[in-house]
């Protein structure tokens, strides 16, 4: 998907409304307004096995904890809620241990409890909501760690097959925010069922982050944790109390004649070098230069106070409302900057 083509289908959102009938809202940190045919949850491998006839012919997603989807509109098909656990070492030397996750552990409780039992690596990463099964699909990021680190393999329900099949970390192609799970003929024939993560036993933090050094350099695992969880309570609002799924745009990667030109208007714009000919502008600057920081419609779709990166549900606003707030907000930095901004969250009913 194109920014262009998430550009294009503002105007024309399609109205997949069919005889809904569960309600999604409590299944997506937006808590947006919107309904779905069925609801299927997967507790078991079994429950796998019975997928490709109870799919057949029909429209689904996979959803974990539905911190990273919008639901433009209602959603004429079915939601396969991953709700897989266990945890389990495959592999143990005197440096690391790789650790099977299944698909539908909370992430952060993973994050938790492996630190604490002496498996490090994955402390920057705490506090990211959602489950173990999205977290490769984004390949989660923060503070200077990625997923993609740490796995080893990724393991998957093939439903054209009705077979269990392996990704090689090389398989799943991970890059900023991306990884083939994201294509279109992925999403239709892979769930996620665990992921198998490589952890070091010599704790060696990654502090590249400038903002974890203002609390002093973390000595230990827990000291990390805390230390990243209490940044992150700091900066971003809970979904719990004030729905959002994050940051809602990646950082548009830009040409440095592109830099150079917004530098001539803006002494000051950040950005961070990627290679000899880009650069990355963080798109929370962007916004906030194009006014919507704190932005709020009496809708309830918003922007959070202290982050321009963030939509906000203030109230009861419907899937459409903060699309259409999307959908402004891109049009506002193309029109400013002439920079395509693209949504890092998944928009289920515009491009799909
Ligand atoms: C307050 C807040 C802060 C956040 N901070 C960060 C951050 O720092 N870094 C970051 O990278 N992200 C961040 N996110 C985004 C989000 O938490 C992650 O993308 C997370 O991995 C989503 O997990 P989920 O279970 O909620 O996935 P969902 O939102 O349910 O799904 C996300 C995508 O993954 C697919 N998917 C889910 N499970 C499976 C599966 N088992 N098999 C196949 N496909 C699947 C879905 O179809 C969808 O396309 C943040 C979100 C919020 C609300």
């Amino acid at each position: 998907m194109t920014s262009d083509s998430t550009l294009a289908s503002c105007a024309s959102v399609a109205n997949q409304n069919a005889a809904a009938r569960v309600d999604l809202t409590p299944l997506t940190t937006f808590r947006t307004l919107a309904s779905a045919q069925q609801l299927l949850v997967l507790k078991h491998h079994r429950d796998l096995l019975a997928l490709p006839s109870q799919l057949a012919n029909k429209v689904f997603i996979v959803l974990g904890s539905g911190s990273n989807v919008l639901f433009v509109d209602d959603f004429a098909g079915v939601v396969v809620r991953n709700a897989l656990t266990g945890m389990t070492i495959v592999t143990e030397t005197a440096e690391y241990a790789d650790i099977r996750l299944a698909a539908g552990e909370i992430w952060h409780d993973s994050v938790k409890k492996l630190s604490q039992s002496g498996f490090y690596g994955l402390e920057n990463l705490a506090l990211i909501p959602g489950t173990v099964g999205a977290a490769p699909v984004q390949n989660i990021g923060a503070y200077g760690v990625e997923i993609a680190d740490f796995i080893q393999s990724v393991e998957v329900f093939d439903l054209a097959t009705a077979q269990f099949v392996e990704f090689s970390a090389a398989d799943c192609q991970f890059a900023y925010r991306h990884s083939v799970f994201k294509r279109h003929a992925y999403r239709q024939r892979y769930i996620i069922t665990a992921v198998v993560l490589r952890l070091h036993k010599q704790f060696a933090p990654v502090l590249s982050y400038h903002g974890l050094l203002a609390a002093g350099e973390p000595q230990t695992p827990a000291d990390l944790l805390a230390q990243v969880i209490a940044l992150r309570q700091q900066k971003l609002p809970d979904p719990a109390v004030l729905p959002n799924a994050g940051s809602f745009f990646k950082n548009p990667a830009v040409t440095h004649e592109v830099l150079a030109n917004i530098q001539q208007n803006y002494v000051d714009v950040p950005y961070f070098t990627i290679n000899a000919t880009q650069a990355k502008i963080p798109a929370a600057w962007l916004l906030e230069q194009a006014g919507f920081k704190g932005h709020a419609r009496a809708n309830g779709a918003g922007v959070h106070e202290n982050h321009a990166l963030i939509l906000v549900n203030r109230g009861n606003a419907h899937g459409r409302e903060i699309y259409a707030l999307a959908c402004d907000m891109m049009k506002a930095v193309k029109q400013q900057f002439g920079i395509d901004i693209v949504p890092e969250v998944r928009l289920v009913g515009v491009t799909e």
